[in-house]
């Protein structure tokens, strides 16, 4: 089945809705029971590249499911086709789950794709899914905070629409965790801002690589060396960057066995659902 063969319902109500919904960072089992009944229950799904594969083994199988990936520089669909298919399919009645990694609230672009649809009159339902800063540090024995070792923690994207601006001065003072997020390719940059502003070489940072899927790496050192890990080690798209002395307490707490990490064929998540 094609999109342009999907049609309405004899009884569909006039309107469909649109559900952004928060897919996590790869382990299905994180997927909260509302996003699953969601996947089950749309007429079709449109989803982002971050969706893990192992998830993508949940979609009914009667079900079309349209990829719009979002690769860095590559857009499978422009994000105005995207929003125009949204609201046009919604407008025949059609119920929709557009699929994103993570949460779509952060750095998901779920505020923009949601205005588009409200401001077109269509029903929008956002469903919160765990975010890889959450979801990656968790499964690395990483805690965000730790009475004593950091009051909070920074979310900070390294991708910027045309160049990164970041008021490096104030990242580097917070004295707390830090996520950068999108910043593989920024560790060079990431590593010097934050020394010239004031942060310890030997400050503790961690790549989180394919966090919470099978293939999950995570790689610690210090701030200097930042870059060089990302090279020695060849780490791949998707990873986020922790820095902070937290990134120590993996030492005592890092509690993952592989056996722990997702399969592919989830039967049990299925079974949850039936
Ligand atoms: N909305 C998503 C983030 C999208 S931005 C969320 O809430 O998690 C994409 C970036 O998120 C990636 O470049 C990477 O830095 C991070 N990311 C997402 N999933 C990840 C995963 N499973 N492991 C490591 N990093 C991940």
């Amino acid at each position: 089945m094609t999109v342009e063969q999907l049609t309405t319902h004899p009884n569909a109500p006039k309107l469909g809705r649109v559900a952004l919904v928060g897919a996590g960072p790869g382990d299905p089992k994180l997927l909260t029971i509302k996003a699953l009944k969601i996947i089950q229950n749309s007429d079709f799904i449109l989803y982002d590249r971050l969706v893990s594969k192992e998830i993508l083994e949940l979609f009914p199988k009667n079900t079309l499911a349209i990829y719009v990936g979002k690769e860095k520089n590559h857009h499978s669909i422009s994000q105005d086709k995207l929003n125009d298919l949204l609201v046009s399919k919604a407008k025949q009645g059609l119920n929709i789950c557009r699929l994103k990694g993570g949460d779509s609230f952060i750095f998901g672009r779920g505020g923009e794709e949601m205005l588009k649809l409200k401001s077109a009159g269509i029903e929008v339902e956002l469903v919160p899914g765990i975010t890889a800063a959450s979801g990656c540090t968790s499964y690395a024995g990483i805690p965000l905070t730790h009475r004593g070792i950091s009051q909070g923690c920074t979310m900070v994207t390294a991708h910027g629409e045309k160049e990164l601006n970041l008021n490096w001065e104030h990242v580097a003072k917070v004295d707390h965790t830090l996520v950068f997020y999108m910043g593989l390719s920024k560790s060079e940059l990431i590593s010097t801002q934050l020394q010239i502003h004031g942060m310890p070489a030997n400050t503790p940072v961690a790549f989180i690589e394919n966090g919470c899927c099978p293939n999950q790496r995570v790689i610690r050192g210090q701030l200097h060396e930042l870059p060089l890990l990302a090279e020695r080690e060849h780490v791949q798209s998707p990873a986020l960057i922790i820095v902070g002395a937290v990134v120590h307490l993996a030492d005592q707490l890092a509690w993952l066995s592989d056996k722990e990490l997702p399969t592919q064929g989830h039967n049990e998540v299925q079974k949850l659902s039936a």
